[in-house]
């Protein structure tokens, strides 16, 4: 973007222009090409002796992540799809992975750039309060890396972008990204579209803000269970009282995108109407913070703590600013009457200069006696007496002096007409300039307040999210769940529904089934044909563990979980939907990286494993996988094979049982009961009636 940067009325000759700023897809700041539900992530990355660091930034909310971990393939793919950034910045090698990623065409394609300068320096003076001792150094270099691209490409203040949260990734439920997109988290396998998704499901938040909190909450599930336990308590308080949920819902439905506003606000862009939008939105928070208080939990009373009103801002805006401002900061109307004395001094002399002017037309036309004479105005000649030419006639001679002709009329001007324009004009001009000055002042007074907005922004999007998972909660009928007691392994959940597939199945179509995972029985082997319900249920369990532990109640009757530090989901691949990326290699290598990396307290969920080869290759594989899951992994584990001689693995392997969804077959057609049952399928054969439509026949 170029803009003239001096005052053409100041300069002679062409006017200096420079460019102000670069747009790149990771610094669009403009609202209307970006989802406002959704974060615009850039990424700076850098690679030391192994270890790997990410930096992540919004740009337009000023958010910005840190993190770094052991350098593979594997965990920077898995960090892509947390942040799906739209741009990454980094060094050559950190940057050759992302490109890497971006180009198998999984995500959407990222824009690289390698930058190797030495960015350091900027950090001081981009983050005084920060004690950079305490960070790493390769995540040092990651967040030198995007701050040196935005002084870059932005070429201004960013005094949104202040604080860094710093986070090891062991805080969180670790997901692959195939995991991710297997679970259907926050875009659907098929179409990658949010309806349909876990995200669809549970979002009725009433802010921008609370949405995006709510994707990232869901993206990162914690392991924390003091912190999961505070987000189950405002739950819960919110969950049990309707109707101050309601209000609180409408009190949110008001407060409009804080995170982009101040971005706005501090990156310049903000006109009179956003202020506006600031105001009513902080205009809301006393009512907000009461009913936190009446709702009186200790998590919703921090809550409350955090939530600053900022009744100065909001005063000032108030007394400074129009009620309804116009789109554009440049041609006045801003400014509220008798907030500035010359303001209004210059507004009354360009009101008196325009009395003057409608008063001389009323004159002019009974000295003249013609009806049809009027006083028009436009930029080119200013002020002008206009006479139609069929009253020419009736003009004395040299009354006015000719400006202009048209077609149907004469224009004049005088020399008092002038002078009154003059006036008029140098008092409109002044009033723009002085509007737009008192405009500014307050913008930057607001942009120095900057981080009590960010904090207020970040509470009310908890708050958001909060009623958020409390109203589907209660809509769906989900259930606050317990926690195995101390490292607890037991899994126990009494008629747990997937809630997604409850949702879109007809009314109280869906069938609850219970699962049990203990440490004498850890491993579940499910048996039946296509159709039954095998993925459904098996989803369904790690999406009840996620649903806890990112705070939310969860669909079942009853739910008694341990924390789960990761969640594999593998599956055949003759089942994957995802663009034929899967083939049987790819399916094998997952399943190493599994094997090498779940641990006790995991959950793998294996769907149809061995598919794409041989019978008796397949069987082997399958078998040999479950048995080292078994043996040496130890962790939680549903399998669904139609391999119905592994059954007998039951036997051999102690932590083992067998279950099937239960089918009823009768002479012309099959009935899914969608039932677990205990055991093997009993029927040798996987058999469907060939009435049926669609299906096959497997003996
Ligand atoms: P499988 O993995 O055994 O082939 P799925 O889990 O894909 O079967 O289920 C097939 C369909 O059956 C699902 O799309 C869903 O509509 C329906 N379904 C699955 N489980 C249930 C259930 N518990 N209650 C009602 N409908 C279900």
């Amino acid at each position: 973007m170029c803009e003239q940067v001096e005052d053409p009325k100041a300069t002679k000759g062409v006017v200096k222009r420079e460019i102000v700023r670069i747009v790149t897809p990771g610094t669009v700041m403009e609202a209307k090409s970006l989802g406002e539900a959704a974060n615009n992530f850039i990424v700076g990355v850098a690679e030391r002796d192994g270890r790997y660091g990410v930096a992540a930034c919004d740009l337009t909310t000023g958010e910005l992540y840190v993190t770094s971990f052991a350098a593979s393939a594997e965990a920077v793919k898995n960090i892509l799809n947390v942040y799906r950034p739209a741009e990454a910045v980094g060094d050559e090698s950190a940057i050759g992975f992302v490109e890497r990623e971006s180009a198998s065409g999984v995500m959407k394609s990222v824009l690289c750039t390698v930058r190797m300068q030495d960015d350091e320096p900027l950090l001081q003076a981009q983050f005084p309060d920060e004690s950079w001792q305490a960070h790493e150094p390769i995540r040092r270099i990651a967040v030198a890396r995007i701050i040196g691209y935005l002084s870059d490409t932005q070429k201004r203040s960013l005094a949104h972008v202040r604080s860094i949260k710093a986070y090891e990734p062991q805080q969180y439920m670790a997901l692959d990204a195939f995991t991710r997109r297997n679970l259907e988290l926050t875009e659907t396998v098929r179409d990658r579209s949010r309806k349909g998704t876990l995200l669809w499901l549970l979002d009725r938040t009433r802010t921008a803000m609370g949405s995006r909190l709510l994707k990232r909450w869901i993206d990162q599930p914690l392991l924390d269970r003091g912190a999961v336990e505070r987000r189950l308590d405002a739950v819960e308080a919110l969950h049990s009282d309707w109707i101050r949920r309601e209000e609180l819902r409408s009190e949110l439905q008001e407060v409009y995108d804080l995170e982009r506003l101040v971005g706005r606000i501090s990156y310049g862009t903000a006109n009179a109407r956003d202020l506006n939008a600031l105001k009513a939105s902080l205009q809301r928070v006393p009512a907000i913070r009461s009913l936190c208080r009446e709702l009186g939990t200790g998590t919703l009373e921090q809550l409350r703590n955090s939530l600053d009103p900022c009744d100065d801002i909001a005063s000032a805006i108030e007394s400074a600013i129009a009620d309804e401002p116009p789109v554009t900061v440049r041609e006045g109307g801003l400014i509220r009457a008798g907030f500035d004395a010359k303001l209004d001094e210059l507004r009354e002399a360009g009101q008196n200069g325009k009395r003057w002017i409608a008063e001389l037309e009323r004159k002019e036309r009974e000295a003249t006696g013609i009806k049809s004479l009027k006083i028009g105005f436009n930029k080119v000649f200013g002020y002008y007496l206009e006479v139609t030419r069929s009253n020419l006639t009736a003009l004395p001679e040299g009354r006015y002096e000719r400006k202009q002709t048209l077609a149907n009329a004469e224009r004049f001007v005088t020399p008092e007409l002038k002078e009154k324009e003059a006036l008029i004009l140098e008092a409109e001009d002044r009033m723009i300039d002085l509007e737009y000055e008192t405009f500014i002042r307050l913008r930057d007074e607001i942009a120095a307040q900057i981080p009590r907005l960010q904090k207020l922004a970040e509470g009310l999007a908890s708050l958001d999210s909060l009623q958020s998972f409390a109203e589907a909660s209660a809509e769906r009928r989900f259930i606050r769940p317990s926690w195995t007691d101390g490292e607890g392994y037991e899994l126990q959940i009494d008629e747990g529904r997937h809630p997604v597939v409850e949702a879109v199945t007809d009314n109280g179509a869906f069938i609850a089934n219970e699962t049990s995972l203990r440490s004498d029985s850890s491993i579940l082997l499910i048996t039946g044909p296509n159709m039954a319900g095998k993925s459904t249920y098996m989803r369904q369990v790690a999406i009840i563990s996620i649903m806890a532990q990112i705070g939310c109640f969860v669909p079942a009757k009853r739910a008694v979980l341990p924390f789960i530090d990761r969640i594999f989901t593998r599956i055949g691949a003759a089942d994957d939907l995802v663009g034929g990326q899967s083939t049987f290699m790819v399916e094998m290598k997952d399943i190493q990286v599994m094997t090498e990396q779940a641990t006790s307290r995991s959950l793998v969920i294996i769907d149809e494993l061995g598919r794409g080869t041989s019978t008796d290759e397949g069987m082997a594989i399958a078998q040999a996988v479950i048995e080292y899951v078994h043996d040496h992994v130890g962790c939680k584990a549903l399998v669904s094979t139609h391999f119905h001689e592994l059954a007998h693995l039951e036997s051999s392997l102690p932590r083992l049982r067998n279950g099937c969804m239960a089918v009823k077959e009768s002479g012309d057609g099959v009935t899914f009961l969608r039932k677990l049952v205990p055991g093997p399928r009993t029927r040798a054969t996987e058999f469907i009636a060939p009435s049926w439509p669609g299906c096959r026949i497997r003996s």
